[in-house]
C-alpha cells in the first residue's frame, strides 16, 4: 500500500496563501491526475472514511508528515493549514465538537448538513486554480478585506454548502475535478455568484475587525488600554463579552435603554 512511501510525488502544489488543508489535497491529487479517493488510500489506507469526519480539523501529524513529504513542503507549512494551526493564536486548544470562532461541519456521511466554508467569488475568480482559505471557515470573518465584498456561506442557486472534495463522487472513475468552484450539487461556478458590497456604517468598527484579522498572523494583540501577548487571550476575552452581551438579560437591559418607553 506504500506505492507513494518516500516519494515525491510528480507534480508537489504548495498551499498557497491561507489554503485550507482540504483545498490543498484536492488539488494535490487533481496535479497529479490521480482520484482524490486513490490518494487518500495511499496516506491513510484502505477503509478510511476521511471526509465522514472534519478532517481540517482533525488530520493527525504523522499524515501531515506523510503529506508534506509527498509534496516537499515543510512540516511547518502543511500543519499552517490545518485548524489546529490557529491553536494558539485564536483558541488556547482545539476541542472535538464545537470550537470557539469555528464554523462547524455538522458532518453528516460524507455530507456538511449547514454551510461551514464561506468564501468571496471575487477571490474564487481571481484564483488561476480555485481554491479555499483557512479564514473562510472563521465565524470572525464576515467580508473579504480585498475586494471589500460580503462572504457567501452556501451556492445562490441550491442553497447547498460547499462541499468542493465530493466533485468526483459522482463518478468514482473520474480523477476529472472540474474547479473546485463548481457547486458539487448543482454544478453552479460559485465564481458567478453576485457579490454584495461591505456597507460600512461605523470605520472604527470596520478597522477593528480588519485588525482581529491581522491579529491572526501575528499571534499577539493590543487594544487601546492592553497588550495581549497571547492573542488567544483577546479573543477569550472578546468571546466572553458577546456571550454576556447575548444573554436574556443584557438583551434586557439593553432593550430597556434603547426603548425605555416599552419596558
Ligand atoms: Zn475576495
Ligand atoms: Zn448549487
Amino acid at each position: 500500500m506504500d506505492g507513494l512511501s518516500g516519494l515525491v510525488l510528480p507534480a508537489h502544489p504548495q498551499p498557497k496563501d491561507d489554503e485550507i488543508f482540504s483545498s490543498w489535497l484536492c488539488r494535490i491529487a487533481q496535479a497529479n491526475g490521480l482520484k482524490l479517493h486513490t490518494l487518500e488510500v495511499q496516506v491513510w489506507g484502505r477503509g478510511k472514511e476521511i471526509w465522514t469526519r472534519d478532517i481540517d480539523r482533525s488530520v493527525d501529524d504523522p499524515t501531515l508528515t506523510r503529506i508534506a513529504s509527498l509534496c516537499g513542503t515543510s512540516f511547518e507549512r502543511a500543519h499552517a493549514t490545518t485548524l489546529r494551526g490557529l491553536e494558539g493564536l485564536i483558541f488556547e486548544k482545539i476541542v472535538m465538537g464545537n470550537s470557539p470562532w469555528i464554523l462547524p461541519a455538522a458532518v453528516y456521511h460524507r455530507t456538511r448538513r449547514r454551510p461551514f466554508m464561506q468564501f468571496c467569488p471575487a477571490c474564487l475568480a481571481g484564483d488561476k486554480i480555485p481554491y479555499y482559505r483557512r479564514s473562510w471557515r472563521l465565524a470572525l470573518a464576515t467580508f473579504c478585506d480585498t475586494h471589500s465584498v460580503m462572504l457567501h456561506d452556501c451556492c445562490p442557486r441550491c442553497q447547498a454548502p460547499v462541499m468542493f472534495y465530493r466533485q468526483e463522487l459522482g463518478d468514482r472513475w473520474s480523477s476529472d475535478f472540474g474547479t473546485l468552484s463548481l457547486c458539487t450539487t448543482c454544478r453552479f461556478d460559485l465564481r458567478e455568484t453576485d457579490t454584495e458590497k461591505v456597507v460600512i456604517f461605523d470605520r472604527d468598527a470596520l478597522l477593528t475587525l480588519r485588525m482581529q484579522m491581522r491579529y491572526l498572523d501575528l499571534g499577539w494583540t493590543f487594544t487601546d488600554k492592553q497588550i495581549f501577548q497571547y492573542s488567544q487571550l483577546y479573543f477569550d476575552v472578546l468571546r466572553n463579552l458577546i456571550q454576556k452581551m447575548m444573554s436574556p438579560w443584557s438583551k434586557r437591559k439593553a432593550s430597556a435603554v434603547l426603548s425605555p418607553g416599552l419596558n
